[in-house]
């Protein structure tokens, strides 16, 4: 028997406690032994406890390392600050990495994208430094550091060798804003030498964006500050057709966060017709983090077949399966 992993499992609210649920018998069914440790965070949190993040789900996530995460509600306007973003913020989660791709057996306008995102999480525009000048005025601060552009140019190489991919691209605007995307390039820059044989370009945002729509299949893995990375992620996620099919994972150093790209639909809670697929594959990826390499394929493996039938998927994807019947097709594809 492999080793035991202990794992903390974030149901969330609105459709996170079914596609949770989903992913985790998944997980039960490939092989990998976890000991799953189910903490809240929420809306519901909030209303019996006072707050949407408890004490002792944060010392869950800091005792296991790794965490599995259904999507979590943030309100509009008022109301608690975002959970999701609290504990990124708490654990340090630097690397955002969300892999995008073409799946066969599901509309796309594309053919042939395979690439990853991977978006610094911590700093620029979203660190937070803003106020108003008057009520005249308002500004915000865009802080990139040497340590942030490092920690995330290195990530994105070292992902690049462990997954045998050939190329990282970063992209910044570095003629515009020559001081903050520019000690972004060159750090990005300095950090590619190490690398000799992954192949490393840089290119502008605005020109990136339209060559991403206009050719995806030539991008491998894109490296960029936290805004431009934001909004490149869902352009991306956006190709491939589909948010019910977007994995992710928050990286740190002592700790990892995986979760699905899309929220918490709160019109389709407790209807069980969410698509489970986001969140199985994050769990894949989780696997991958965790070493269990083997389980992690065969969960892709099988996934990607049922999708690949065409007919034996939920709603968003033009089917009539629930989300715990997509559990349950992807056990039996994976025991076949
Ligand atoms: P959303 O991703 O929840 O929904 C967008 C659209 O996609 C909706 O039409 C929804 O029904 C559909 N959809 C989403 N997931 C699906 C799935 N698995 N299967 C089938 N259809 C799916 O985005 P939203 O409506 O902007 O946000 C709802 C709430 O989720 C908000 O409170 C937001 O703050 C939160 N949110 C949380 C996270 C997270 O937990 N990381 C991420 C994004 C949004």
């Amino acid at each position: 028997m492999g080793a035991v992993h202990r794992v903390t499992l974030i149901p969330g609210d609105g459709i996170g406690p079914e596609v949770s649920l989903a992913a985790r018998r998944v997980v039960d069914a490939s092989g990998a032994q976890i000991d799953w440790h189910v903490e809240e965070a929420g809306e519901a949190q909030m209303a019996r406890e006072g707050t949407p993040l408890p004490e002792r789900t944060i010392e869950s996530v800091a005792r296991d390392r790794v965490a599995l995460k259904g999507p979590i509600t943030t309100p509009v306007g008022s109301g608690f600050r975002s959970v999701n973003v609290a504990l990124r913020k708490k654990f340090d989660l630097y690397a955002n990495v969300r892999p995008v791709r073409t799946f066969p057996g599901v509309q796309s306008r594309y053919e042939g994208v395979d690439l990853v995102v991977v978006r610094e999480n911590t700093e620029d525009l979203y660190a937070g430094i803003e106020h108003m000048i008057g009520d005249y005025a308002a500004e915000s601060i865009k802080l990139i550091t040497r340590r942030g552009s490092e920690r995330i140019a290195r990530y994105a190489f070292d992902y690049a060798l462990r997954n045998g991919r050939h190329k990282v691209t970063a992209i910044h605007k570095a003629n515009i804003m020559k001081c903050t995307d520019g000690l972004f390039l060159d750090t990005v820059r300095a950090v590619a030498e190490e690398y000799p044989q992954i192949e490393f370009t840089d290119e502008i945002v605005d020109a990136a964006c339209m060559h991403v729509v206009q050719r995806p299949e030539a991008y491998d893995v894109l490296v960029l500050p936290n805004l431009y990375g934001d909004i490149m992620s869902d352009l991306c996620a956006g190709l491939v057709g589909g948010i019910g099919l977007a994995p992710s994972a928050n990286i740190g150093a002592d700790c990892a966060i995986f979760e699905a790209v899309h929220g918490s639909a709160p019109k389709h809670a407790g209807k069980n017709d969410a698509n489970p697929t986001a969140l199985i594959l994050s769990a894949a990826m989780m696997l991958r983090h965790l070493g269990e390499t083997e389980a992690a394929g065969r969960i892709e493996g099988a996934v990607l077949a049922l999708l690949r039938g065409g007919v034996k998927v939920t709603y968003d994807l033009g089917g009539g399966l629930g989300t715990s019947e997509f559990a349950d097709a992807v056990i039996v594809e994976m025991a076949g």
